[in-house]
Parts: C-alpha cells; structure tokens; sequence
C-alpha cells in the first residue's frame, strides 16, 4: 500500500519526507523574516490569512481522518486479535506503560530543573500578568467514568477519543462474540481501513503546504524578544525534553524490546515532524498509525488500539512541560514547593495527561489545575505564556514519539512486529504513483 510518509523508488522525484522537511525549513526562514519586516498588510493578508488558512485546512484534513481511522483500524484490530484476553493484556500493558513513561518523564523534569534553578532572581517588572483563571483539578474516579459514553454518536461527533475507544472496543467483542455471522462485517471494516489509508496518502500529498502554512505562521507571529525574559525556563525545558527524547524512552525501546533506537527514530520522523507543525497528537495520529504499522513493522492489531489509546492519554512531553513551568515559576514567586509539592506535581500531571486529549495548548490548561493545587499564583502562567505555541510543538513531537515507543515494547512482547519491516529502511518508501487513481478504477 501507499504511505503517508513515501518516497519514491524512482528516484528523480524527491521522497516526501524529504519535501516536508524543506517545508519545514523554510517555514522557519520565511517566518522569522516576516516578523522582522512586521509590516500590518502581510500580517494581515498572508500569515492571520492565506497562511492561516491553508494551515488551518490541512489540519481539519487531518482531523477529518481520526475518528473514521481510529474506529475502522481497531474494529479490524479487536476481532483481528480474536482473544479477548490477549485485548485485556494489550490494553493492561500498554496502560502500565504510559503511565509509568508518564510520571518518570515529569520525575526526571522536576530533577533537572531543580538542578538548574531557572527563574530564580526573576524581574517580574513590566510583564503584565492578566486574569488568568485556573482548570479544575479532576477527581480520579471522574476521569475512569467519563470513559463510558451516554451516546456513542455524541462521543463520535465530539471525537472524545477514549470514549470512542471504549465502545469500537466493546463493538469489537460483540462482533467477536458472534462468530462466522460476523465475517462479512468484519471483511468491510478492513476494507473501510484501507480506504481511510488511503485518503491518509491523499491528504499527505498536501502535507508540504500544509507544514510551510503551519510554520511560517507561527514563526511570523513569535517574535525573538518573547524568548528573552524567560530564557532560563526554554532552556530547561528543551533540555529535559531532548533527554526524554534522545535518552530516557531510547534506552526503553532498546532494554525492553531489544529494538534500535536510531532505526526506530529515523522511522517515526514523519510523524515528528506532523506533531510539531499542527501540536496536536489527535490530529497527528493516522500519521503516527501509519509509520508505526508500515515503517516499524508494529501489528495492525495493536498499533490501532495502542496510538490512539497514546494520543489520549500519554503525554510525557507535556508532563515535563508542567515540572519545569511549576519549578520556574516557585522559583519566580519565591514560593517553596517541598517534597509534598513535588510528588503532588507528579501525582496532577499523570492524571492531568490522562484526563485531557491531546490538542494544541491544552498542557496550559494543565498547567493551570498542576498550579492550585501546589499554591502557586495561576497568574504566574502570563509569564511563560508568550513561548508556549513553540515549546507546545516541541513537546507535542516528545509525546507521540512516547506513545510509538511504549505501542513497539507491547507489540513486542506479544510477537507483533514485524522485524524484516522494522530493518528494511526502505519500508513504508512505496512509489508515490502508487496513491494515484487507476485507469480501470471507474470503468
Ligand atoms: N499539544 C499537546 C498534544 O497534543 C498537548 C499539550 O501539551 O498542550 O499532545
């Protein structure tokens, strides 16, 4: 089958991957010259219009595929299983694991940061710091009860994804349950799959534009000066951040499922990419779907329970965002925060991940909750707020690269990866032609 992220066999035409990086690149270039010339007619016409207008259709194009995606590939992954207690043990383990990913990304984040100490000696004069108010803490029993839908057309029209989740799952199983009536069914879905696959490589054929759109837009509107006064915290931040990425979830892939990390990186690049360009891993999931099952090698069966399942709830980049912000900004305020203090910013973030979706800027909101709840001035996120569109595109790419590295270890341990697919570099690279229409195809 095609794929999002193809290159081409021929040769004379650039890979895909390739053009999205260039896209990328001059993204950048193009927005940090923009907001140097800051003129008002193309702020207005080009980055808040037509930048923000393509970049704002190729993020709904995205969207549009997750909830048809998730729903078709995991009631094609749930009687492809076939066993319901292989289910429980796919779903209990990879549950472990992101929790587990989750609470030692913000443990190494707090540590770091205390280390480094930013925000002591901070000047607060001149910054203003407007009336933010704060999220509500949620209750642990009301995060686990929320997962069962009222409607399940609601859940799907409002793409509340661990309800959508649960019930293709509890579909899936009555499927099951049913036995050889089912097959015809079960024989669409997975065809239903394929189509969605395939409007995945229609959409990504944008992908260059759509990330050009998305970058040059948001570099135009952050300007260097927002950096300035809360340096120390970015630098923190992206340190702990590169160490989640480079060190901590490497050394998982490598001990638990004996997989390498560089191989694996190089794999899932694409889906970086589209994490940090649209900071959203619910948008970024049929691309993280699609480099975890045809360039990694990960099984149908788990890759579409265990993304979407990530993308929901695993977010190890926002964690640390939260340890850094809460260490900075007790350090601002001159507040100390304790050892209570500590294991409370653990104990919110893990939750605080679990019971949000991923979309963009939602880790603020979170941050909001981590705050009351350790006594810190929910104004203080004024301070921070100017850099987070960046540091939320980082982290974004930080947490679905999370969610691929802890769906690998389960498909592993459950003999699901394919490893020629994992060691051919050049799979998931299908001839880019291949996404073209048939000549025969409506004869
Ligand atoms: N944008 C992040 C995500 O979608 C969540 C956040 O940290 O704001 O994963």
């Amino acid at each position: 089958m095609a794929d999002a992220t193809t290159e081409t066999s021929g040769g004379s035409q650039m890979s895909l991957t390739m053009k999205i990086m260039i896209a990328m690149g001059l993204g950048i270039v193009v927005g940090v010259i923009l907001n140097a010339i800051d003129s008002s007619f193309l702020n207005t016409h080009l980055v808040a219009g037509f930048f923000a207008m393509i970049g704002t259709m190729f993020v709904n194009a995205l969207k549009m595929l997750v909830v048809p995606l998730v729903f078709f590939s995991l009631l094609g992954g749930v009687t492809g299983i076939g066993d319901i207690r292989v289910l429980g043990r796919v779903g209990s383990k990879s549950f472990a694991l992101y929790i587990a990913t989750t609470a030692l990304a913000i443990t190494v984040a707090l540590v770091l940061a205390t280390l480094i100490g930013p925000g002591r000696g901070f000047d607060m004069t001149g910054l203003e710091t407007s009336d933010i108010s704060g999220a509500e803490a949620p209750s642990v029993w009301g995060v686990f009860a929320a997962i069962v839908p009222t409607n399940p057309i609601q859940a799907f029209a409002s793409g509340e994804m661990l309800q959508v989740i649960f019930y293709t799952v509890i579909l899936g199983i009555a499927v099951l349950m049913l036995g050889g009536r089912s097959k015809p069914f079960i024989e669409a879905c997975d065809y239903m799959n394929e189509v969605m696959m395939k409007i995945v490589d229609l959409v990504m054929r944008a992908a260059p534009y759509g990330v050009f759109a998305l970058i040059a837009k948001t570099f135009a509107e952050q300007g260097i000066s927002l950096f300035l006064p809360v340096m120390a915290y970015v630098v923190t931040l992206v340190a702990a951040l590169f160490i989640h990425l480079f060190i901590t979830l490497p050394t998982m892939l490598k001990t638990l499922a004996g997989l390498n990390p560089l191989v694996f990186m190089k794999k899932m690049r694409p889906a970086q990419i589209f994490a940090f360009s649209t900071a959203s891993s619910n948008a970024t999931i049929p691309v993280t779907y699609q480099c975890a099952t045809e360039r990694v090698g990960v099984d149908k069966s788990v890759a579409s329970f265990c993304i979407p399942f990530g993308a929901t709830i695993n977010m190890d980049g926002t964690a640390i965002m939260q340890g850094v912000a809460t260490v900075f900004l007790a350090n601002v305020y001159g507040i100390d925060l304790g050892l209570m203090g500590y294991i409370t910013v653990i104990g919110m973030a893990v939750l605080a991940s679990i019971g949000t979706a991923g979309v963009p800027g939602v880790g603020l909101v979170m941050l909001t909750m981590v705050l009351g709840q350790v006594g810190l001035p929910i104004e203080g996120i004024a301070i921070i707020l100017g850099v987070d569109r960046l540091m939320d595109m980082i982290r974004t790419a930080v947490n679905i690269t999370g969610d691929a590295v802890v769906t690998s270890i389960v498909a592993k341990g459950e003999g699901k990866i394919d490893l020629d697919v994992f060691n051919d570099p050049n799979a998931g690279m299908v001839g880019e032609g291949d996404a073209e229409l048939p000549h025969h195809a409506i004869a």
